[in-house]
């Protein structure tokens, strides 16, 4: 294992962060780099998947796996540990237990934090929904007040991807259940208000034999330990808030002088360097990169590759290349009711699409630990059916082979 040593003359790089964009880069760097990877957690969470945690569909093991493991295997050394500041003038990293890091490279990838936009009682009393703990803990709460209450409320905060996503997976889990009472609350004047086309009705139409309310261009105002109140002056029941309403920058990027403002996303030049600390990338959610409207992880991945790239030519003496974003489909599950595949300007539907978000799923998972270890002990598919799957996706999310699906609908 490398350790940061006086006699070790390696390049020190220290990677802030070890989910899809750190853990990425990495995966990139050789070993004739001194490479510290920090997390707070030891293992690597597929967040894409995570709303399956509500239904009980997926289970916290099958969404998990070892990043330490991992970066052990490749020769580098994996520190449990939270960053609470980084000194660029310095090239330090300091964590809460008090350990500085000296680097010659750093990669901030720590992705964002919740945003709860001020609104009273969020943080204390609403679910949040930006983790596999959290998202089982939904899961539990839900899976509770259906065996002890009747009726009983869920309020789903956000009516973006995240909010449709949960309550899809509400409705798998708990729709037989004659007391389930859903609300949705989306504050622009309609769900997924950034989809090309009305994915909003179909929802609807699959809404429509359950008991589901929906409440747009309304704000929330104030969240209480059993109620929601709305910024129309309607206050509504609930039992458990779910809050899938947004990401904001980690305060860690401003405290530490990348930002001028907490609000602000960190500036990077096109090779993902810091506008001002050129040796100090930033990768995934954490950087602001134009050409980026949605934050997603394949483009988290490929600044994972790219800040990895830079480094090592950066070392060579080379110059370093532009980061350019690919523009991937969006898959958008809603439970086993349907799925929506957004390409662009088009919108595909169908439950059969939902195998398709299952194989990106079991592809990634294996992309990120190419021993197939990971496979093996989530029990999935063998790394021979993967190989054949990696080929076949991106063939498979094409619009004309999505459409030759049985059951699979053109939107717009
Ligand atoms: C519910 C949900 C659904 C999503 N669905 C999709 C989807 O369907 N498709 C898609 O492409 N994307 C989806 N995304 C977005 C995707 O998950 C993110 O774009 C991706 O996780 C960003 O990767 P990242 O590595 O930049 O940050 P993250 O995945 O957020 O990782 C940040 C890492 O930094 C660590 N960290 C943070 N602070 C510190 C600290 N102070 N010290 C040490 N370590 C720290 C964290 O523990 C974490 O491991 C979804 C996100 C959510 C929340």
């Amino acid at each position: 294992m490398a350790k940061q040593s006086k006699k070790d003359s390696r390049p020190r790089v220290v990677i802030v962060g070890g989910n899809f964009a750190g853990l990425k880069t990495a995966l990139n760097l050789p070993q004739k780099f001194n490479v510290t990877l920090i997390d707070k957690h030891p293992w690597f969470e597929f967040r894409p998947n995570m709303h399956e945690l509500v239904s009980g569909m997926k289970t916290p093991a099958m969404l998990r796996f070892s990043s330490k493991a991992i970066v052990r295997r490749m020769g580098h050394r994996f520190l449990s540990g939270t960053v609470t500041q980084i000194v660029p003038e310095k090239k330090r990293v300091i964590t809460a237990s008090g350990k500085k890091l000296l680097y010659d490279y750093c990669v901030v990838a720590m992705g964002g934090v919740a945003n709860t936009f001020g609104v009273q009682g969020a943080e204390k009393y609403a679910l949040p929904f930006k983790s596999v703990a959290q998202c089982q803990s939904i899961g539990q709460t839900l899976k509770r007040l259906s065996r002890i209450k009747r009726p009983f409320h869920v309020v789903i905060v956000g009516g973006g991807i995240e909010g449709i996503e949960a309550l899809g997976e509400i409705l798998r889990g708990f729709r037989k259940h004659d007391g389930l009472r859903v609300r949705i609350i989306e504050r622009a004047a309609n769900l997924l208000p950034e989809a090309p086309a009305d994915i909003e009705s179909e929802i609807k139409a699959h809404c429509q034999p359950y008991w589901v309310e929906y409440f747009t261009g309304v704000a929330v105002k104030k969240i209480t330990p059993k109620t929601v109140l709305l910024s129309n002056g309607r206050r509504l029941k609930s039992d458990a808030t779910i809050w899938t309403g947004g990401v904001k920058p980690n305060p860690i990027i401003s405290q530490s002088g990348f930002t001028n403002t907490p609000d602000e996303w960190a500036p990077v030049q096109e090779s993902l360097q810091h506008a001002v600390y050129p040796t100090v990338f930033f990768a995934g959610d954490t950087a602001r990169v134009s050409g980026i409207h949605s934050k997603q992880a394949y483009h988290a991945i490929d600044m994972g590759v790219c800040a990895a790239e830079n480094i090592i030519r950066l070392d060579a003496g080379k110059t370093v290349k532009p980061f350019k974003p690919s523009g991937k489909p969006t898959i958008v599950s809603f439970g086993d009711l349907d799925a929506f595949v957004i390409v662009g300007k088009i919108v595909i539907a169908g439950s059969a699409l939902n195998g398709l978000k299952e194989v990106v799923f079991q592809m990634s998972m294996t992309e990120f630990d190419p021993s197939g270890l990971v496979m093996k002990a989530l029990h999935l598919s063998n790394r021979a059916g993967n190989m054949s799957l990696r080929k076949g996706l991106p063939l498979a999310l094409s619009p004309s082979a999505m459409l030759k699906l049985k059951n699979v609908r053109l939107l717009s």
